[in-house]
């Protein structure tokens, strides 16, 4: 969270605040690992005791786009790629708001792909869920930026031939101050990580592995997965840049050789956020600009 206290007690009952009428089973296929983002998502704001009026949630085009429709918070579902942008002016007038941002991998790193370079690169303090499938699902299958070298789809029936994107490394690279994986099949640790990456100051990048099991049926179950800050085949320290880049790229070589490592990958607690920055070289006034979630008359309503 920010230099800003967020509104209201902070003390959410259960995780009932968070779930609406509306379920996911209604556009969610069996089996799709979103329901893995969604249910560590309300664990980790349970946790945090974050109160729905609380959180802001930006989601994309794509069906992960649907989250903030099964997620009970103030939400944004903007068009395709954007919910970074939105999400980063959220922040600047909002500094007391807890502010997630969601998308798939086509959403994100392909659409959305400059947006995320800048966010990561400005170090925007907020929390960003990737649903990575290595497709894009919604649509129906078509290829994305991660799927891997030779994969099979309609948009490129004889095989991928290109190289897929490498999230974490590009994420580094480009300046986000924390960087994991986890996988929608690995709740406990995909819940400590969403808590980690919510208590971070400054752009926290998680790269969700979710299986699509309607489009993308060749693709792994990222199971057996590894989680490399708990393997001894493993030894890197999470707040050396270096060591943190050849971790990633260990990584994000072998999923592409059908193994799941996840993880902490880089922590930076050092660095100040892009708001931060601006309000210390006072460019921005130290009060947010927008007061309607800092007044206690205004009132919740779903
Ligand atoms: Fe999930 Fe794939 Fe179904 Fe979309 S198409 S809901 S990503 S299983």
């Amino acid at each position: 969270m920010s230099a800003f206290s967020a509104i209201g007690d902070g003390q959410p009952t259960d995780q009932d605040d968070y779930t609406p009428e509306l379920e996911p089973q209604a556009t969610w296929c069996p089996g799709c690992g979103d329901f893995g983002v969604l249910k560590a998502l309300k664990g980790a704001a349970e946790e945090l005791g974050r109160s729905p009026e609380e959180m802001l949630l930006c989601t994309g085009i794509g069906c992960s786009g649907k989250l903030n429709s099964y997620f009970d918070s103030y939400g944004f579902h903007t068009i395709h790629g954007r919910s970074l942008p939105v999400a980063r002016a959220a922040k600047v007038t909002n500094p007391g708001v807890e502010v997630i941002a969601a998308g798939g991998d086509g959403d994100g790193y392909g659409i959305g792909g400059n947006h995320f370079m800048h966010t990561a690169r400005e170090n925007h303090d907020m929390t960003y869920i990737v649903f990575n499938n290595e497709i894009f699902g919604l649509t129906k299958g078509q290829t994305s930026p991660t799927s891997p070298k030779g994969h099979k789809s309609k948009t490129q029936p004889s095989g991928s031939a290109k190289e897929p994107l490498r999230p974490l490394s590009l994420s580094l690279n480009a300046g986000a101050s924390y960087v994991a994986r986890t996988a929608a099949v690995n709740p406990n640790q995909a819940k400590e990580i969403l808590v980690e990456a919510m208590e971070h100051d400054g752009f926290a990048h998680v790269d969700f592995l979710t299986q699509c099991p309607t489009w993308n049926k060749d693709a792994k179950q990222y199971v057996p997965y590894i989680d490399v800050n708990d393997s001894d085949d493993y030894e890197f320290d999470k707040t050396d840049r270096r060591e943190a880049s050849d971790m990633m790229a260990e990584t994000e070589t072998a999923l592409h050789e059908g193994k799941v490592l996840t993880g902490r990958y880089y922590v930076d607690d050092s660095r100040p956020s892009y708001g931060q920055e601006k309000r210390a070289i006072g460019e921005m006034p130290e009060e947010p600009l927008a007061e309607r979630y800092f007044d206690d008359s205004y009132e919740w309503e779903r």
